[in-house]
């Protein structure tokens, strides 16, 4: 068993092999963190810096300081961690510095420190990250990513809802993207954030940073926020401010979830966007009809599940006002043909969820056309996942999600174990039904994966049959947020559409 000050030189060794930890500082910090911990003198010994140095993830050492302390004190501060690994980062604006530096001498080299910094301070949840499932499908035209996170908890769309209508009290932090959760120390129903730290930047004159998400959906998972606390909100500037973000970040992507309830993201109060480096499917879809092209910018529709129209230009002006030109138009645009209605009375209903890239020279902008409209039919929307794909998934379909990675509820791993073991067993559905109330739900996908195979499966069989099945039900909910479906109706729809634009 290690004493307190014991662990905390093996912390100050880490924060020098990991953590940008200078000479000076350390004897600095060690003081600081000596009185923190209560501790009168330092550790004199020697510590396993061999050990230390190989580390990637600092959860052993935080493991090892819950443990000294436990044993000397009784009890620990379950927001004690984050402290102290905020403590062994360096402050913020260094930070923000370096990441300058960096990014001006290699586009890309100051996002990557960020991130291994922010995987090394634990701030990056990478050991949970680590044991989320993802795998992939292709169908021949397109593919998805399908991930089960294990870290995050699901939530309804009327949550989301009744999150933007909630009268909110004076409360510190407003929400969690504010800027003010820089270094704050948390509670019970906030998370500490000490460890976190960002890059500011300017958007469209306007005050912006980025950070990355602890939960990580894809790679360099990252979230642009605005310094001002409002609603989410699509408008011409939002084209803009993507764009310029490109160009500042050229290797990553950055797209805004929609300003609207069931066809956006989790938080719709506070203005932020979702990038990174990974190259998420759409972005191989290629297109399915060229609506407009001349030697400076070319307008098309993807060949992709839901609709999307993609600008191209080199330049960049001339990819917000085209972009401006086709958002005005689908804002007020109906065509019940189609099911599509703009407004009932005064509420807006149709909405874009736009996403940048920067490809050399060339700006990409994607356009997917939504529309959270509700029927008796489909209380849940009209283009959002149909009753028949809510035992996979039921929340809203965001900006993420649309681009073909799909974050499914943890609840699936312990669900599609229960469907597995049916699969591979020769017994009765009913039989199961009863000890696994959950499987009730997934009935039909046992009994249509049953008919499949004809046979008991093994295992491994049986986990492809899973896979494949929760593969092509999130391409069926993608082709369910389609405004304008790849039918002879639809084509003739956004054909209709976009003569209108051109107008
Ligand atoms: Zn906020």
């Amino acid at each position: 068993m290690k004493e307190v000050n014991e662990v905390i030189e093996e912390l100050l060794f880490y924060g020098r092999k990991h953590l940008d930890l200078n000479d000076l500082d350390e004897v600095y910090l060690r003081n600081l963190l000596l009185h923190r911990l209560n501790c009168s003198e330092p550790f004199m010994g020697k510590i396993d810096e061999d050990k230390i140095s190989s580390l990637t993830v600092a959860d052993s050492l935080i493991e090892d300081l819950n443990e000294a302390i436990k044993t000397r004190d009784g009890e620990v501060s379950p927001l004690l961690n984050v402290e102290i690994l905020g403590l062994l980062t360096p402050m913020p604006s260094f930070v923000a510095d370096k990441v300058n530096r960096l990014e001006k001498e290699e586009h890309g080299k100051g996002l990557d420190y960020l991130f291994n910094l922010e995987i090394a301070n634990n701030y990056i949840q990478k050991t949970a990250i680590d044991k989320n499932i993802y795998f992939k499908k292709d169908f021949g035209d397109n593919f998805v990513e399908v991930t089960i996170n294990l870290s995050k908890p699901e939530k309804k769309n009327s949550d989301i809802a009744k999150l933007l209508t909630k009268e909110v009290k004076e409360k510190y932090p407003k929400c969690l993207l504010c800027l003010e959760n820089l270094g704050y120390s948390g509670r019970s129903d906030h998370p500490a954030r000490g460890n976190i730290r960002i890059v500011p930047m300017t958007l469209n004159n306007e005050k912006w940073f980025l950070q990355y998400s602890p939960y990580a959906y894809f790679d360099h998972h990252a979230i642009v926020i605005n310094y001002s606390h409002h609603n989410m909100v699509i408008n011409h500037d939002t084209f803009k401010k993507l764009l310029e973000f490109v160009n500042l970040y050229p290797t990553f992507f950055v797209g805004s979830n929609a300003d609207l309830p069931i066809v956006g993201g989790s938080i719709l109060n506070h203005e932020h966007y979702q990038g990174g480096l990974h190259l998420l499917p759409v972005f191989y879809s290629k297109d399915r009809k060229v609506y407009y092209k001349d030697k400076d910018i070319k307008i098309s529709l993807l060949n992709w599940y839901n609709t999307v129209i993609r600008i191209e230009s080199e330049n960049l002006d001339k990819v917000v006002q085209a972009a401006s030109k086709i958002f005005d138009t689908w804002k007020d645009y109906d065509d019940e043909t189609c099911d599509i209605l703009s407004h009932s009375g005064e509420t807006r209903h149709s909405t874009i969820t736009p996403i940048a890239r920067k490809i050399g020279d060339l700006y990409q902008l994607n356009l997917i056309l939504r529309n959270n409209r509700t029927s008796e039919k489909y209380p849940d929307g009209i283009f959002h996942a149909h009753p028949e794909y809510f035992h996979i998934k039921q929340e809203g379909i965001g900006l993420i999600e649309a681009m073909g990675l799909f974050i499914l509820p943890p609840r699936l791993k312990r669900e599609m174990g229960y469907v597995e073991e049916v699969l591979t067993s020769d017994n009765s559905l009913e039989s199961f039904l009863e000890k696994y109330p959950d499987l009730v739900k997934h009935a039909e996908m046992v009994k249509e994966l049953r008919a499949k195979a004809q046979k008991k499966l093994s295992t491994v069989e049986a986990k492809e049959y899973i896979d494949e099945y929760l593969a092509e039900t999130c391409r069926n909910i993608l082709m369910n947020t389609a405004v304008f479906k790849d039918d002879e109706n639809g084509r003739a729809g956004i054909d209709r559409f976009m003569k209108k634009v051109g107008e």
